[in-house]
């Protein structure tokens, strides 16, 4: 598999980069990223073939359809991680709630976030990159909540990696935050920016484009990358799970295999919903992908009107803060499929010098013929919440966010939303919803809810507040370089 740029090539990087080159140094030539050079299609006889294997496996066959410059045991053993989720068969299973539409549960990993099913085999991936290569690794992870402690967990305790993960302190709910602030393992650094997502990602961005940076880690013989979506190694993970569910709807015989479904994703940083459109090129029978929002409703306004327009937007917090993102990194993925890398540059470059560009009559028509998109409101994700409880089935507030959209689907097609998350991580938003009793914490919450739905608190989440406090530090974003060279 060779990754290409997705801005051009400014004739110092190479142009075109192996997988594992990609995953360990992910910023491309003008701050780009980079993409699959070719998107492989599933070969006819694939879905039949793959229909009763188990995740691992097939999870081994999508990637090996991009020959990955990963040994076969290499990538095995990595993805030996879902070994430490609910059912290690099935770490995604797949609920229905209706006879049209089911939610695919990718929350039953570690941290109870969908980030585990790519971080986790990313994590084996990238150590055993660095031990091969007897290098040390720096890895940044700016999070709005859920990569932060998916990053921490997969790195925890591993010799060559050391992270260091910014979270915007008061963005996170106190279970992410606790999450991350009582690892202990000597490897790990959390630090909290005063400041919301996209400062703490741009100041990511910033640094893994530093020269300066770069030289200064150079010194300590240690290398820079990341562990967001900008790097596709995650990216590559994240088609699997939309591959299963279409084999689960075959198996169950609600669709019969070539049927077309749809399929819903609460997006952010667009990189679940990339990974349904990857899935989609390379031939899996997804009629549309539904882009759920919430207030901060960038991306449905992008997919309305091909405008981009972050002139007059404010970041907002809202019940869902994983998707409180106005910058959506995976978008630039998606231009590049679809318009090529000069149309890229032209239009990421307007982004950040006027913040806002639009698309031309033609090509938002190409990204319409795909994408649906909607936003839903606090008020809304509440009345989703309780409607669905009645059903007998908990969601989280960003599978909450699916359901408006979800009017627009249509409704002769089984449906699959994405769940990203287990209710425990926002359990005060529940209890809004559910009690209507707002300004509960966290650990007040959390059994409340558990004892009025009658729902277990996974053990990943039950201790969590009787873990002491590791990691204090809480700075502005002008103070990153320097704390994160304290900390090496
Ligand atoms: C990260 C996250 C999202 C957004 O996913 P993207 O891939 O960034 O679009 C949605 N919900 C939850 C719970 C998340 O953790």
């Amino acid at each position: 598999m060779q990754c290409t740029e997705t801005r051009g090539n400014d004739g110092h990087r190479p142009c075109q980069v192996s997988f594992s080159q990609a995953m360990l140094d992910p910023m491309a030539s003008f701050g780009g990223l980079y993409a699959p050079a070719d998107l492989p299609r599933l070969p006819e006889d694939f879905l039949a073939r793959q229909l009763h294997a188990d995740y691992a496996a097939l999870a081994s066959a999508v990637l090996n359809l991009y020959q990955p410059d990963i040994p076969a045991e290499v990538l095995t053993q990595a993805l030996t991680r879902y070994a430490q989720f609910d059912d290690a068969q099935t770490p995604v299973p797949l609920h229905p709630l209706t006879d049209n539409l089911f939610i695919n549960e990718l929350y039953h990993g570690p941290t109870r976030a969908f980030k585990d099913i790519a971080l986790q085999p990313f994590g084996a991936l990238l150590s055993h990159q660095a031990a091969a290569r007897q290098e040390q690794f720096l890895v940044l992870a700016a999070t709005s909540g859920d990569t932060g402690p998916a990053t921490l967990h997969t790195f925890r305790n591993c010799p060559q990696v050391k992270v260091v993960c910014l979270y915007p302190v008061g963005g996170t709910s106190d279970v992410q935050r606790l999450q991350m602030v009582t690892e202990t393992a000597p490897n790990l650094c959390v630090l909290g920016i005063h400041g919301d997502f996209d400062d703490a990602q741009t100041a990511l961005k910033r640094l893994l484009c530093s020269d300066d940076f770069q030289a200064q880690l150079a010194r300590r013989n240690t290398r820079l990358s990341a562990a967001n979506s900008v790097n596709i190694g995650r990216i590559m993970f994240q088609q699997v799970y939309h591959i299963a569910a279409y084999l689960a709807l075959v198996r169950r015989g609600t669709i019969r295999s070539g049927d077309p479904i749809t399929i819903n994703v609460p997006s952010g940083n667009f990189g679940n919903a990339l990974g349904a459109y990857y899935a989609r090129r390379m031939g899996l029978p997804i009629d549309r992908i539904l882009i759920a929002s919430n207030q901060n409703h960038v991306l449905t306004d992008f997919i309305r009107t091909g405008r981009y327009d972050l002139r007059n937007c404010v970041l907002v917090n809202t019940h869902a803060p994983a998707m409180d993102i106005l910058i959506s990194s995976n978008i630039e993925r998606l231009l590049f499929d679809l318009f090529g890398p000069a149309r890229t540059r032209t239009l990421m470059s307007a982004l950040a010098h006027e913040r806002y560009y639009a698309l031309d009559a033609g090509e938002l028509a190409q990204i319409q013929a795909i994408f649906t998109a909607d936003f839903a409101t606090d008020a809304e994700v509440r009345a989703c919440i309780r409607d669905v409880s009645e059903q007998g089935y908990i969601i989280d507030p960003h599978t909450a966010t699916c359901f408006k959209v979800q009017d627009q689907a249509d409704r002769n097609l089984p449906s699959v939303i994405c769940a990203t998350a287990e209710w425990t991580k926002f359990s005060p938003v529940l209890a809004e919803a559910l009690l209507d009793e707002p300004g509960l914490t966290d650990a007040v919450a959390l059994h409340r809810i558990a004892e009025a739905t009658n729902q277990p608190v996974s053990p990943q989440i039950a201790d969590i507040f009787q873990r002491p406090v590791q990691h204090r530090a809480q700075i502005m974003p002008d103070a990153i370089e320097t704390a994160i060279s304290d900390f090496l």
